[in-house]
């Protein structure tokens, strides 16, 4: 396992094992890494000779200093599971690295409405600092595949998004959420919650599971059901419960039909913010 920290030593050393037809795959992530982050890392190493992995808690995506300060930071662990699972490349660059024109200096993405709903309407600007950070990421590494996950949906729209606009060369494969035992998505937002109130936020996963054997009745019953049960089992907001088309995402008038749709659910216990999301039928 290498570890690299200049994004001018990364990319010579990628270039150069591509130019020997070494195929690339990507991971990027903000560390805290769980079992979930691993799953992207085997998939990533069956269908690629390279491996890389980059851990960056990137300052832009986040529209809440308080969330940015108490970000779970545990580099030696995360180090230690992408050795056991034998990634091959590991990049830890700085702020300056992936910002050298500093914080405020790359222009603006149009997102359409994706910047507007769920996790745009709730995080104004996120979108806005996850492309910088990621198109920063895809200039470097090159690869030629990326691996992101189902629990961030919309994450994956807005950056296969951006990724078309900027013309950007690179395959995106989306990998299905890891959960604990008792359903709840793993999250590195987890290590901040206790082992009851873990057990309490696995009402989101119950709730998923819930809708999707009994959306039949009107979208709207649906989620006033789910809003008052995870308030009632120890959520103190509930930011969004919805139910979508996709992959477009357009709220969902009848769930009678049978196309493929997604209940996609953001609420805050202890202090943290968690998101999940199940496609139903
Ligand atoms: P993060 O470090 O949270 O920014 O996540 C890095 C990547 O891991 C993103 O593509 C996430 O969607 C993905 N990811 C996060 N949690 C999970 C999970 N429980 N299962 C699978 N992938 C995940």
């Amino acid at each position: 396992m290498i570890i690299f920290k200049e994004s001018v030593s990364i990319s010579k050393y990628l270039r150069a094992k591509q130019i020997s037809g070494c195929k690339i795959g990507f991971v990027p992530t903000m560390g805290a890494l769980h079992k979930g982050h691993i799953s992207l890392i085997d998939k990533a190493k069956e269908k690629n000779d390279i491996t890389v992995c980059s851990i960056f808690i990137n300052p832009t995506q986040f529209n809440n200093a308080d969330d940015f300060n108490k970000y779970p930071v545990t580099i030696s662990n995360d180090l230690l599971q992408l050795a056991q699972a034998k990634c091959d490349v590991i990049f830890l660059p700085s702020v300056a690295e992936m910002y050298p024109n500093g914080l405020n200096s790359t222009p603006a993405y149009n997102l359409g409405n994706l910047e507007f709903i769920l996790e745009g309407a709730h995080r104004p600007g996120h979108f806005q600092g996850v492309c910088q950070v990621v198109q920063r990421l895809l200039k470097i590494v090159q690869p030629n595949t990326l691996f992101l996950g189902q629990k961030d949906y919309q994450q994956t729209l807005v950056i296969k998004n951006m990724i078309a606009s900027a013309g950007i060369n690179v395959e995106v494969v989306i990998s299905p959420t890891t959960r604990l035992p008792s359903g709840l998505a793993m999250s590195s937002r987890n290590l901040r919650l206790t082992e009851q109130q873990l057990e309490q936020a696995s009402a989101i996963y119950k709730m998923l599971e819930y809708l999707k054997d009994n959306h039949t009745q009107q979208p709207e019953e649906s989620i006033k059901f789910a809003t008052d049960f995870l308030l009632k089992n120890g959520f103190e907001t509930v930011d969004y419960v919805s139910i979508l088309n996709i992959p477009q995402l357009t709220p969902v008038t009848s769930t009678k039909n049978s196309s493929e749709k997604m209940i996609a659910i953001a609420a805050t216990i202890a202090g943290v913010r968690l998101i999940d999301n199940m496609i139903i039928y």
